[in-house]
C-alpha cells in the first residue's frame, strides 16, 4: 500500500521521500484518530500495528512522546488501554479445559488429575494464564506502559481479593464453599500470572531507553511484592478447600464414588500445600516471580518465600 501511494505521488510530480512519508503519516494519523473516536478496540489495535509496520508510526523508545505530541494525552491513553485489555485469542480469562482428564478433574474417582489439580481447567499456555494478549502482540515502544497498566490493575484486584473473606463452612454447604474457593483460586492465580508475565517483559523489551531502565526494575520489584501476598492467600484458599473436602467426605455415602473422590482430593491438596517450595511443579508455582524475588528482594523482606527458600 505504501508503494502504491509513492508511485501515485511521484506521477503527480511530487517529490522527495521525506515529505512523502510525513504526508502519509499525517493521513495515517487522521484515520487513526477517527478510529479512536469510533472506539472499537480491535480496529484501533489493528490500525496501529499496520501503521507501525508501514513505518508511518515510530517503534522506538520515543513512541509514547510522539503519540502524546501528535494525538494528545487522552487519545494516547485510549490506545494504551486497547492494548492493555487485548484478550488472549486462545482462551477465556486465562483458562482452558484440561486435556489430560477431558475436563473431569479425576480418573475413576480414585485419582485426582495432577495437571489441573482436580479442577478440570488449566491456565492457558499461550498467555501464561493471564488471559491477556502476550507481549508479541504488543507494539514496540508501548510494551512498558501497557504492562505497567496491567500491573496496576492486577495489584488492585489482588488487594481487593485479599480484603474479601473466604467462604465459611459454618454458613454454607461444603460443596458450595469448595466451589467458591475454586473460583477464588483461579481468579487470584490469574492476577498472579499477570504479574509473572510482567516480570517476563524485561527479557522481551528489545529497546528500553536508558531513562526507563529504573522503571523496569521498579515494576519487577512491585510485581514480586504483590505476588508474595497473593501466593500466601493461595495457600489459605487451599486450606479452606481441604476443610470443605473433609466435611464433604463425612456427608457422602461410605464407599461411594463421590466419597472416594473427595478423600482423594483431601489427600492431594494436603500434599500440595506441604510441598516445598509450595505448589512445586504445578501451575500454581510461578518460577519467573520466584527468580525475580531471589534477585531483587533481600530475604528479610519476604515472608513465605524466605521460608520456602530455607526449607528447600
Ligand atoms: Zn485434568
Ligand atoms: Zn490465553
Amino acid at each position: 500500500m505504501y508503494m502504491v501511494e509513492e508511485k501515485k505521488n511521484s506521477a503527480k510530480g511530487k517529490n522527495v521521500s521525506n515529505e512523502l512519508s510525513s504526508l502519509d503519516t499525517g493521513q495515517a494519523l487522521e484515520s487513526f484518530l477517527k478510529a479512536l473516536q469510533r472506539g472499537h478496540s480491535d480496529e484501533i489495535v489493528q490500525l496501529f500495528l499496520e501503521d507501525q509496520a508501514r513505518n508511518l508510526f515510530p517503534k522506538g523508545g520515543d513512541t509514547l512522546k510522539w503519540l502524546t505530541d501528535n494525538i494528545g494525552k487522552k487519545a494516547t491513553t485510549k490506545l494504551i488501554m486497547a492494548f492493555a485489555r487485548l484478550e488472549c485469542f486462545n482462551c477465556k480469562n486465562g483458562l482452558r479445559q484440561c486435556e489430560n482428564c477431558d475436563g473431569t478433574g479425576q480418573f475413576d474417582y480414585e485419582m485426582v488429575c495432577e495437571s489441573c489439580l482436580g479442577l478440570a481447567s488449566v491456565p492457558c499456555d499461550f498467555c501464561g494464564g493471564s488471559g491477556w494478549a502476550s507481549i508479541d502482540c504488543i507494539p514496540l515502544g508501548l510494551r512498558l506502559v501497557v504492562f505497567g497498566v496491567r500491573l496496576e490493575s492486577a495489584e488492585k484486584q489482588v488487594e481487593s481479593m485479599l480484603e474479601e473473606r473466604l467462604p465459611n463452612l459454618s454458613e454454607e454447604k461444603a460443596t458450595a464453599v469448595f466451589n467458591k474457593c475454586v473460583d477464588s483460586l483461579f481468579d487470584l492465580n490469574r492476577q498472579i500470572s499477570v504479574l509473572e508475565s510482567t516480570v517476563g517483559i524485561e527479557l522481551d523489551m528489545i529497546e528500553v531507553p536508558v531513562n526507563l531502565e529504573g522503571q523496569v526494575s521498579k515494576i519487577t520489584r512491585k510485581c514480586v511484592l504483590v505476588a508474595v501476598r497473593g501466593e500466601k492467600r493461595l495457600g489459605e484458599i487451599i486450606e479452606a478447600m481441604i476443610a470443605a473436602c473433609k466435611l464433604q467426605s463425612e456427608s457422602e455415602e461410605k464407599g461411594s464414588k463421590m466419597q472416594k473422590f473427595v478423600a482423594a482430593r483431601t489427600k492431594f491438596y494436603s500434599a500440595l500445600l506441604n510441598a516445598r517450595p509450595q505448589f512445586a511443579g504445578t501451575y500454581l508455582e510461578h518460577p519467573f516471580l520466584n527468580e525475580a524475588a531471589k534477585r531483587l528482594i533481600p530475604n528479610k523482606d519476604l515472608d513465605t518465600r524466605t521460608q520456602d527458600g530455607n526449607e528447600a
